[in-house]
């Protein structure tokens, strides 16, 4: 590694999803307070949905998901119809019949629903909200666990992409992972999704995982190629089994160093870009022609909590246990625990738990950090102007910019900051200076790279 790369690399640091991050929203949120925010959404503007199955039916050892284990249908069942309610609700606290751009089924694992009870959500949607032409339907799903019928209901609904974690193919990693999944079942899967009509498919690949090796990762990446998805998200595996204690079953001792954690990193980067992706932010590839590579191109990239995203609304709503969603106004999350989830709806209540109003300089530093960790460059100056602040608004953040420059990072000269070929990986790190909730804060965060 380059020194840069070893001074921060370790870094504790978080991905920037949001700003400020979920670990600084304010518990015990009011709902009213949401329920303001709801109905104060401008009708014509289109809104994004995600929506939240927390539940598969294995346990993935590297999983840093909200998930619970389903052996049987029926818990699934029960939190389904609890969706269903929730998101009557929230049409009842909209405006009626709001236009809706993106909408995303995460988990967990979205596809272990029933497919008539996935028809029965989507009918209920479809009715309470409005799809607008062209909207996004994406759903990530696991091609250990992916029946015909679902596939099948999947296309007749519309779904227009569809995701996997196919993480790494190498049979050691996949049983260290406990995740065995050999690349003929995930070909099978992309076949089945493009014969019903779901044409765009992303996978999700990790590097950091125990005894993987750059050897083995660019193999990997080589064989995704072959498979032709139109993106790829590049991910460094996060060890945090002191929240996720599933990762206790990863042996500590046979994770790669950071130094090998870069080195994995750039050559899945480097043989992505040689087979002809385009490079996204910091952690993502897609096919020229996709609409994340002409987002990019076009400066229109966005990031939420699913990622990178070329969708622009300003609102995403949150639907299910632990999902978070963000207004104008602020952010709010729901409930984690899937039984106090439904019992708040069950009480008539939105499950809120969290969230956060914008305040002070919320909304300047958000932006800042999301055009750092987007385009990988910000004018500060323009952004300060953009929300009404004086120009010397980062003066508290000077000594660590001029640190970084110093370092090799960044550069930066009357207002605009940039990250280096070196900096790069470290968007993160550079995002951070401008994170004032992180300052004085003790959570803790994965390593940068
Ligand atoms: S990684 Fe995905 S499939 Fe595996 S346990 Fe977690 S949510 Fe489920």
């Amino acid at each position: 590694m380059t020194s840069a790369l070893e001074k921060y690399a370790t870094s504790s640091v978080p991905r920037y999803t949001s700003y400020p991050t979920a670990p600084h929203f304010v518990s015990e949120f009011p709902e009213s307070v949401y329920r303001g925010w709801l109905a104060q959404l401008d009708q014509d503007k289109p809104i994004s949905l995600y929506l939240h199955v927390p539940f598969c039916k294995q346990m993935c050892w590297y999983c840093g998901c909200n998930m619970k284990l389903a052996a049987r249908y029926e818990p699934v069942a029960t939190y389904f119809k609890h969706m269903l309610d929730e998101v009557e609700m929230l049409a009842d606290a909209m405006p009626a019949r709001m236009p809706v751009g993106h909408l995303h089924f995460g988990g967990g694992t979205p596809t272990v629903l029933d497919p008539e009870d996935l028809a029965t959500l989507m009918a209920v949607i479809a009715d309470r909200f409005r799809l607008i032409e062209d909207a996004e339907l994406a759903i990530e799903s696991d091609p250990r666990t992916l029946t015909d019928a679902m596939v099948e209901k999947i296309g007749a609904i519309g779904f227009t992409r569809a995701s996997f974690g196919v993480q790494e193919f190498d049979p050691k990693v996949q049983k260290a992972i406990n995740r065995i999944q050999p690349p003929e079942m995930v070909e099978n899967a992309m076949d089945r999704f493009r014969s019903v009509g779901v044409k765009k498919l992303n996978f999700d690949l990790i590097y950091g995982l125990p005894y993987q090796t750059a050897e083995d990762l660019r193999r990997t990446v080589e064989q995704c190629i072959e498979m032709k998805p139109d993106r790829v998200a590049l991910f460094g595996y996060a060890h945090v089994p002191w929240v996720a204690s599933n990762q206790k079953m990863i042996p500590t001792e046979a994770l790669p160093t950071p130094a090998q954690r870069a080195e994995q990193a750039r050559a899945a980067a480097d043989a992505l870009v040689k087979g002809g992706y385009v490079r996204i932010g910091i952690d993502h590839f897609a096919l020229p022609g996709d609409k994340l590579a002409e987002a990019a191109k076009n400066g229109a990239l966005h990031r939420n909590f699913q990622g990178y995203t070329p969708d622009a609304s300003p609102t995403l709503i949150g639907i299910g246990a632990t999902s978070i969603g963000r207004t104008p106004h602020g952010y709010v999350q729901n409930i984690s625990e899937t039984g106090a989830y439904m019992r708040a709806v069950d009480a008539g209540k939105l499950p809120v738990a969290r969230g956060h109003a914008f305040k002070d300089q919320d909304e300047l530093r958000a932006h800042v950090i999301e055009r750092i960790m987007c385009d990988g460059k910000v004018d500060l100056t323009a952004a300060g102007r953009q929300f009404g602040v004086a120009d010397d608004w980062y003066a508290n953040e000077r000594e660590a910019i001029e640190q970084l420059q110093t370092d090799g990072v960044i550069t930066y000269a009357s207002g605009q900051l940039a990250l280096t070929a070196v900096g790069q990986p470290l968007a993160r790190v550079v995002a951070a200076v401008f994170d004032t909730y992180l300052r004085n804060s003790s959570v803790r965060h994965s390593i940068a790279v």
